[in-house]
Formats: structure tokens, sequence, C-alpha cells
């Protein structure tokens, strides 16, 4: 009996989660993951650990990566999977995605301190694990431990959001070459979490149109960021689309995130796992005898 369990979308220190490659592959292999991959934000630093971490406690690995893009001025992330890791334009077009991070910090711990919170950069920074890629979350777990919110998720509800104080408009990569960068690497764009953002029908439709004319392939159905009725919706949109399925908690931490690693509802059967187009992309675990 051999189950697929595939969970192919969570983060480490290298980018906002709070574990290492190591600690992520083990917890992974804990909860049954067969098929891993781990997605930091903008950032593929952590891969070549990540797939020697998932061959030593045997788990079948994709590459992985989660790229911020500014589509009709929202942030739209997509994923990429089964990239070359050594690709140097991608590596090149990730640094850049994550240039303007440290000035965006600066400018929302000012924004900040208009409303009274004051000292949040270097808050933030404690919990940084890349200096490159200090982020919204690591905000986030800063107001918690200052007694601001209770938790992340109240963060996000009063602060670091569009309208609320400490949001900073940002430009990050074009849909385009976000989807060239992965595919031309040899890996499949996938749609992250499509039910999070807040586009019309219209926008929406368009953000599936380009993101299939750039050679888009997937698109994120089973995630802890959706609903069951959600994932019911964004199934029918890859029959629609006729993109792959794919299917990851984004897990970031054990205090944090409320879905644990590769405890999710299974793919509905009707549609193509990601992992079917990605086959001779997997880096398959050494047989144990
Ligand atoms: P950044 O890349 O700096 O904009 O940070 C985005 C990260 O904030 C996401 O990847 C999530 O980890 C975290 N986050 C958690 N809840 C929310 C939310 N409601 N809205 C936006 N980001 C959130
Ligand atoms: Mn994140
Ligand atoms: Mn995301
Ligand atoms: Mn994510």
């Amino acid at each position: 009996m051999n189950t697929l369990n595939a969970d192919l979308h969570c983060h480490s220190v290298v980018s906002d989660g709070t574990l290492t490659p190591e600690a992520l592959a083990e917890r992974a292999k804990s909860q049954g993951v067969t098929l891993w991959s781990l997605t930091d934000h903008d950032e593929i630093g952590g891969q070549a650990r990540a797939a020697a971490a998932a061959a030593a406690c045997g788990m079948d690995y994709l590459t992985g990566v989660e790229i911020s893009v500014t589509f009709l001025h929202q942030t739209v992330h997509i994923v990429g999977l089964g990239f070359d890791a050594d690709n140097s334009a991608l590596m090149a077009g990730l640094q850049r995605t994550r240039g303007g991070r440290a000035q965006r910090a600066q400018e929302m711990a000012d924004d900040l301190a208009r409303v009274g919170i004051k000292g949040t950069f270097d808050g933030a920074l404690k919990y940084v694990g890349n200096p490159n890629l200090i982020s919204r979350t690591h905000f986030a777990r800063y107001l918690v431990e200052a007694g601001v919110c209770k938790d992340t998720y109240e963060v996000f509800r009063k602060y670091l959001t569009e309208g609320k104080p400490g949001f900073i408009e940002h430009r990050w990569a074009n849909l385009k070459d976000a989807v060239q960068w992965i595919t031309q690497a040899g890996g499949m764009a996938v749609i992250a979490h499509p039910a999070r953002y807040k586009f019309s029908a219209n926008e929406e439709l368009a953000l599936f149109t380009e993101f299939k004319g750039h050679g888009g392939l997937g698109v994120e159905v089973v995630t802890g960021s959706h609903s069951a009725a959600e994932a019911a919706t964004y199934a029918a949109s890859a029959l629609e689309f006729e993109l792959a399925a794919s299917r990851g908690s984004d897990f970031h931490s054990p205090g944090e995130s409320r879905t644990e690693l590769g405890a999710l509802p299974d793919l509905p059967g009707q549609l193509t796992p990601v992992w079917e187009l990605l086959a001779d992309r997997i880096q398959h675990a050494p047989k144990v005898n």
C-alpha cells in the first residue's frame, strides 16, 4: 500500500518559516509526506539542504520556490516546482525580486511608528533568518511579542494589509517574468492559493488567461489557505483552464500554522496532479532495505 502524500508548499527559516529545511523534512516525513517541496518566498538558497534532508529521511523531492508577483495592483504568488536550482536566470530574477525588501521594511516600521508602535524594524529583524528576506511575517511575530496583538492572524486583520497601518505598496516581479524564469529553468509554474486574492471575476479570468499564455501549467487546488468550498471552486477552474492541480499545506511554523504538513484532503480524482507532469523532475529518495 503506497498512497502518495504530496506536500508541495511550505516555508523554512530561509524565508518566513521558523524551522530549518532539515527540521521541516523530518516533520514532513513524520506526518506521512512521501513527496515534498520546500517553497521559500523569492529564494532558493535552501534547496540543496532540503533535497539532501529529504533523501536522508526517505522522501521524494521536487525543487520549489514561491515568487511574489504584482498583477493588477495586487500581490499574487506563483509557485515554481521541479526547476533546475542552478539556473542563473532564475537566480538573478529572484535576487532582483528580493531587492526592495529592506527599504520596504523601513517604510513599514515608519508607518507603524506613525500610529505609536515603535521599534518594529529592529524587533522584526530578531525573527529574520535570512537578512535578504525580511517579510511581513517577521513584523507580525514581533507585534505579537510586543503584545500589540494576541497572534499573527490578528496582526494581519489589523495591520500590514491594504488600508491598515504598516502596509506599504510594493512592486514585485512581473507575472510573465516569474512564469518564464521557472519554465526556462525546466520547472512548472503554479498559481498559489487563488482564493486568497481579491480579484473580480474578470480580473481572475485575466490572471488565469495570461498565466497560461506565458506558459504556466498548474494551480493550487488543495492548500492550507483554501476551505473545502474554495478547493471545489478551483478544482473546476483547473478543469476549465486545463491546468494541472497542486496540493500543499503552506506550513510556516508549528506555533502559527493551522494546517500541518501533509494533513490535507486528497486532490479531487478527475484532476491531473502536477507530480504526474513532473515525474522526470522528481529526485527519488534512495531505496532502503
Ligand atoms: P511579504 O512577502 O513580506 O509581503 O509577506 C507575506 C507573508 O505574510 C505571507 O507569505 C504569509 O506568510 C504572511 N501572511 C499571513 N497572513 C496573511 C494575510 N492575511 N495577508 C497577507 N499575508 C499574510
Ligand atoms: Mn509566508
Ligand atoms: Mn503565498
Ligand atoms: Mn507560502
